[in-house]
């Protein structure tokens, strides 16, 4: 995996994640993509926080096939991605596949990013979740020669091991991690994830695919709302382009 410069965080580019879908769609439905045509898959946090997403997703396209992913992060087997891949409608022209993948966050209602007060609970709690684990290993890392501490988990899955791993080389373990940053670079590396799967995957020569990464952000008592990250056609050469929706 290779490693990514994390992005400045800019919470100031968010919309609402229905203002989001309907930019994307608008940039995209000129490239041939459509509700007919268009499967789609999506790599986000297993949190319940982010299931609104695919309700919105799918009412614009359709129920997405799953690759996450605690973080969002996609999982790296083969063959998850090709059991997705192999469920493609058959068409007589190209095929069209959306990918979508997310970090995503809290904000509590001073602003204050990665907590939210969840239903019935009366104090916040980190989101995401996962991504605070893993700052919490960067800022405490595990002494190999130490007692096992029961806080500290003895063997993560290897998703959170690699986000830890391609993380991590970005934070000093004795600096305060910035957990809007952070979540920009998981976004990141969720992007980077996907297009190095599709790299070894040979779909672009029947499917154009598109692969939209953001940040979702959880409010309180609101809708989220979404920031997006990267926008990337990938035709039938597997070239990428970036795409802009606005
Ligand atoms: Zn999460």
């Amino acid at each position: 995996m290779n490693n990514v410069e994390p992005l400045k965080p800019n919470f100031t580019d968010a919309s609402s994640v229905r203002r989001y879908l309907y930019r994307l769609r608008d940039v995209i439905e000129p490239l041939g993509f459509n509700r007919s045509n268009t499967f789609t898959m999506a790599s986000l946090c297993r949190d319940e926080l982010t299931q609104s997403l695919l309700i919105e997703l799918a009412d614009f396209w359709r129920l997405p096939f799953i690759l996450g992913g605690l973080a969002g992060l996609p999982h790296y087997d083969i063959e998850t991605w090709q059991t997705g891949l192999s469920h493609i409608p058959e068409s007589v022209e190209r095929s069209k596949l959306l990918i979508i993948g997310t970090a995503h966050v809290g904000m509590a209602p001073d602003g204050t990013i990665g907590h939210i007060k969840r239903r019935g609970q009366n104090q916040p709690t980190i989101a995401c979740g996962a991504l605070g684990a893993v700052a919490q290993a960067i800022t405490n890392p595990v002494d190999e020669q130490a007692p096992v501490d029961p806080k500290i988990p003895s063997s993560w899955p290897t998703e959170l091991a690699v986000l830890q791993e391609t993380l991590g080389v970005h934070y000093a373990p004795t600096v305060p991690i910035d957990v809007g940053e952070m979540t920009f670079a998981c976004a990141q590396v969720i992007n980077t994830t996907m297009h190095e799967m599709l790299d070894s995957l040979t779909i672009h020569e029947t499917c154009d695919v598109v692969v939209a990464t953001g940040v979702q952000i959880h409010l309180e008592d609101d809708a989220d709302q979404m920031v997006p990250v990267a926008t990337t056609l990938r035709d039938e050469h597997g070239k990428q382009t970036p795409l802009s929706i606005g």
